[in-house]
Order: C-alpha cells, then sequence, then structure tokens
C-alpha cells in the first residue's frame, strides 16, 4: 500500500472510546475521486464521562432522505460528554455520492447505480457503494448496542411519520425492547415487522438490508421512515422536532441520559405495512389521503395516460389504512404507489 500518497483519516472505535469526555465530528475517509477529493463518510461521536452503552443512529443511507439524521447532528451539536452515559454516534450522511446529487443512489462514480440499503453487509472487494458499506458495517455497526438507521421518503414519497419495530411475537429477544424503542418517536404509525422479513431464510441468502444484518448480527434495531420531501413546506419542523425529542426520549429511555422519559402515545397504530405497486407508468393520483382508514376493495389510486385516460386502478387489498403515497410527477411500471397497513 503506498498510503502515504493520499494521508487517510480514520476511525478507530476501540481507540476513541479510551477518551472518555471526547466531543469530535469527522470524516472516515474511504478513497480519493479522480479530482483528488475524498469519499468519505462522516461521523459524530461524543464519549459520555460515564460508561454505558453504545448507540448509533445513521442517515442518508439513500442521499435524498434527511431530515431525522439532521435532528440526530443536532443531538451531538447539543449533548456534551457530561451528559452522556456510554458513547453516542451519528452518522448524518452515509452515502455522501447520493447526497450530493440530491438523489436516492450514487449514480455518478458507481456504475452498478447500487440501492444501499439492498447490498449490506457491503463489500470489501466490490464497487465504491458496497464497499463504503462494508466500511460502515465493520467501522460503525459492529460496535453499536443500539442501531437506528433513519429513512424518510426523500423526492419520491409522502410518508406519515412511522418507526419500524421487530414484532415481538416472533422475538422474545428484541420484539419489545425495539416496540419501546419505536415508542419514543411517537409517531402515528409503529410498523410491525417479522423477523427476516417473514420470508425466513435470509440468513442462509446472506443479508441485504439493514434489518436484516440486524438480525443476523444480534443488534436491538430500529428504522424510522419520517416525511419526506414532499412534506418540507408544510411539516418539515414539526416533523424535525418530532425526530429531535424523539432521539433525546430514546436516550433517556436506554439510560443513556437524566432525564423524564415522555410517556408513549396511546394513539399510535401498530401495524405491519405492505407495499403496493401498480402495473402502468403515467401519471399517479392518490385517491386516499394520509392516514384515511380504508375497507377492502376500496380505491386507493389511479393512473392516468398523457391523454386523460385512467389506465391503472390501485384498490386496498384489505382494510387497512394508507401509510404513505407516491409523489413524484411520472410513476413508472410497476413501482410503488401506496404504503398501506394492516388494520
Ligand atoms: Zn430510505
Amino acid at each position: 500500500m503506498i498510503e502515504h500518497v493520499v494521508p487517510m483519516e480514520t476511525f478507530d472505535f476501540e481507540e476513541l472510546k479510551k477518551q472518555r469526555g471526547l466531543k469530535k465530528h469527522g470524516y472516515m475517509d474511504i478513497a480519493a475521486q479522480a479530482d483528488g477529493s475524498m469519499m468519505r463518510i462522516p461521523y459524530c461521536i461524543i464519549v459520555g464521562e460515564e460508561e454505558g452503552p453504545t448507540l448509533l443512529i445513521d442517515g442518508g443511507i439513500h442521499g435524498d432522505e434527511v431530515l431525522a439524521a439532521d435532528a440526530a447532528a443536532h443531538v451531538y451539536q447539543e449533548l456534551s460528554p457530561k451528559d452522556v452515559k456510554g458513547i453516542y454516534i451519528a452518522i448524518p450522511h452515509l452515502n455522501l455520492g447520493g447526497f450530493n446529487g440530491g438523489q436516492r443512489m450514487n449514480t455518478f462514480t458507481d456504475v452498478t447505480h447500487a440501492d444501499m440499503n439492498r447490498i449490506f453487509p457491503g463489500d470489501p472487494n466490490g464497487k465504491i457503494t458496497a464497499f463504503i458499506l462494508d466500511k460502515f458495517v465493520n467501522s460503525f455497526v459492529k460496535h453499536a448496542d443500539y442501531w437506528i438507521t433513519c429513512h424518510d421518503g426523500g423526492n419520491i414519497l409522502y410518508l406519515t411519520p412511522t418507526a419500524c419495530y421487530t414484532n415481538p411475537e416472533l422475538d422474545e429477544e428484541f420484539g419489545d425492547l425495539t416496540l419501546n424503542m419505536a415508542k419514543c418517536f411517537h409517531t402515528p404509525i409503529l410498523w410491525k415487522n417479522n423477523p427476516s422479513g417473514g420470508k425466513g431464510g435470509r440468513e442462509a441468502a446472506g443479508a441485504t438490508s439493514a434489518r436484516d444484518l440486524a438480525e443476523i448480527w444480534h443488534k436491538a434495531y430500529l428504522c424510522l421512515e419520517i416525511g419526506g420531501n414532499s412534506c418540507i413546506m408544510e411539516e418539515r419542523e414539526k416533523l424535525y422536532d418530532l425526530c429531535h425529542e424523539g432521539i433525546m426520549n430514546l436516550l433517556v429511555f436506554l439510560k443513556m441520559k437524566e432525564g423524564e422519559l415522555a410517556p408513549f402515545s396511546e394513539d399510535s397504530i401498530e401495524t405491519p405495512v405492505d407495499y403496493l405497486h401498480i402495473t402502468h407508468g403515467g401519471i399517479y393520483k392518490p385517491k386516499k389521503k394520509l392516514l384515511e382508514k380504508c375497507k377492502k376493495g376500496d380505491l386507493l389510486g389511479i393512473v392516468t395516460n398523457i391523454f386523460g385516460e385512467t389506465i391503472d386502478e390501485l384498490y386496498a387489498p384489505y382494510d387497512g389504512i394508507v401509510v404513505g403515497t407516491w409523489t413524484p410527477p411520472v410513476i413508472f411500471p410497476r413501482d410503488w404507489a401506496c404504503l398501506y397497513g394492516k388494520l
């Protein structure tokens, strides 16, 4: 290795955790780009003065999703090592290649156009997105006792704030814990996920999403799905506050910070959620509002073609509730059109 040619900043968790009272943000360098600038993973770390567990919050695995990760970075700015028992790590934007272009995937310097949340645990011999993911997994995830991934609707989806936990009936180890972690965020929807995505056999097939890896590595894992860019005009502040208060509340719940736990909401709906697809591409027009309750067979949305003719209709497959809806001006064949919870 000719490391001296390109100086690289590293992230060494074992070394950093020895430095009680540390508060630091910076970058873990990955590789130099053709123009000499660095591909890197940004991080914020607080090593509390008192011992405790390690909480990892990552955001921006999809480059156009910024809401909850923004709150995680601000929480870092507001906390001091005196406040924290254990270690708080926030990754504001894991996929900076996508983030710099304001888009979900890094299509600029990765010819595979890989979706970073479909190729866990990454690949040390892979293209750049898989390579970055491998570094993230082995330098950050490996050390986490609690792991939160922040998503939102980004450029393509309008989402009721949702926290995704693991079904307690199917996971004695993490079910109740992750449900309570989810409740810290007071989201209207609590998305119940079955281990292995309900399909089973993922371990044999290898991990694909962060949730799959969390299951294989036995991590207490929570995924946030908050808002989306189409909410920003009206709801950005409200959603930011929800994330910010949720992270603070979670720190109290995990006994990593002093304070009083805000009571859990009685109104949150615990439900499994499905992505519903349309078949034909065109202009998608939702017919139900977010959080609207529907009966099996209700019309959820239509697709019209460029002549104004209806060419597809999406019906509720069961009694349920609308959790999210697709927002791009043009919808593609077989695209997701609606996120729909079961009641
Ligand atoms: Zn996402």
